[in-house]
């Protein structure tokens, strides 16, 4: 296989909000920062629709123009922004080294990592099909297009208590599907739960499918594991909140990392623990997740690796 070599100052690994804004923002520093997308180039929000509670977007946007728009903003300072995946990394030495599609290594002074996470899904078809038209992974930022309405909401961890909360709030009824007779969340969380009225709690529910009239979604239909009975709950909405993987299987053994795999940085910083490696986004916030959220620890990580430069160059006597 063919080897090319490259040394740069910033590399930047995803490109969702955090990716993009630490790329304006080193761009901006002169860093000359180069940008590998990742196989879903502009992660999380090329799949959602409406984006309506990003700052500076008053009619709201959908998330694949968001995007654009700020692929087009890293752009127009000079982000070198390529469409390819890193295979692997070596973080034991200076320059980092990092394998891009298993051919081509690059040497870098300072790596951004911007990986993001993924949304677990429960895997059927239908859920694939009325994604963004009624099922959504994400309460905070769809749950406001079904005010009024009659949603349900599959998990029973923390994640799906407090967006069963939330929800509580804006729909009529928030239907909650936990598959065993008890919930894995906090007791607290649960408390919570069961104190709002108009959430009712499934125990032992299923969800077979999810049920549409070709546009938009009607029900779902769901199983009782207990009874074997099957059900159709009628909905407007249903929201997916099992869990996310944050995108770190590369960087294990490399990095520091909590026991779910989100990359653990320095608190108040987006520091690892390896000089010269910064985290941001939803690869190291398993708690707000919002691509406004996203973008400020982008910030963040393209001042720390400006910084982290510039002590290099010019270090200070003790
Ligand atoms: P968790 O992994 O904690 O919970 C996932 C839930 O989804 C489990 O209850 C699991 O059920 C359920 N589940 C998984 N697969 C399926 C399926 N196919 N069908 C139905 N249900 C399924 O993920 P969370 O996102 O809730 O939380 C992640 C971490 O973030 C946790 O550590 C949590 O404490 C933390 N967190 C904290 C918050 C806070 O403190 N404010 C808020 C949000 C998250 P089962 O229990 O049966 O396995």
């Amino acid at each position: 296989m063919s080897q090319e070599n490259e040394h740069v100052q910033c590399l930047i690994i995803g490109s969702g909000p955090a990716g993009y804004t630490a790329a304006i923002y080193a761009a901006r520093a002169d860093l000359k920062p180069i940008m590998y997308t990742g196989m879903q180039a502009g992660g999380q929000l090329t799949q959602t629709t409406d984006v309506e509670n990003f700052p500076g977007y008053p009619q709201g946007i959908m998330g694949p123009e968001m995007m654009e728009d700020f692929r087009k903003q890293a752009e127009r300072f000079g982000t070198d922004i390529r469409f390819g995946y890193i295979s692997s990394v070596d973080f034991s030495s200076t320059p980092h080294k990092i394998v891009v599609d298993e051919i081509k290594t690059i040497t870098a002074d300072t790596v951004i990592i911007a990986t993001g996470a993924t949304a677990k899904w429960l895997g059927l078809p239908s859920e694939q099909q009325y994604n963004g038209f009624g099922v959504s992974a994400c309460a905070v930022c769809d749950g406001f297009f079904f005010k009024g309405q009659d949603v349900a909401i599959v998990g029973a961890g923390d994640t799906a208590a407090e967006e069963a909360t939330y929800l509580a709030k804006l729909c009529k009824t928030v239907h909650l599907l936990v598959r065993r007779d008890e919930f894995r969340a906090s007791k607290t969380m649960v408390s919570r739960v069961l104190a709002t009225p108009n959430i009712i709690v499934h125990y032992n529910t299923e969800t077979l499918e999810i049920l549409g009239n070709g546009k938009n979604v009607t029900a779902v239909k769901v199983l009782n594991n207990k009874t074997n009975v099957e059900s159709d709950i009628e909905v407007e909405g249903f929201f997916v909140a099992i869990g996310h993987k944050p995108n770190t299987d590369i960087f294990k053994g490399q990095l520091d990392m909590d026991e779910t795999g989100y990359l653990l940085t320095k608190p108040g910083s987006t520091l690892t623990n390896v000089e010269g490696v910064f985290a941001c986004g939803d690869v190291q916030d398993m708690y707000y997740r919002q691509a406004v959220t996203a973008a400020g620890s982008g910030c963040m990580s393209a001042l720390d690796a400006e910084r982290y430069l510039a002590a290099k160059e010019h270090p200070i006597e003790a």
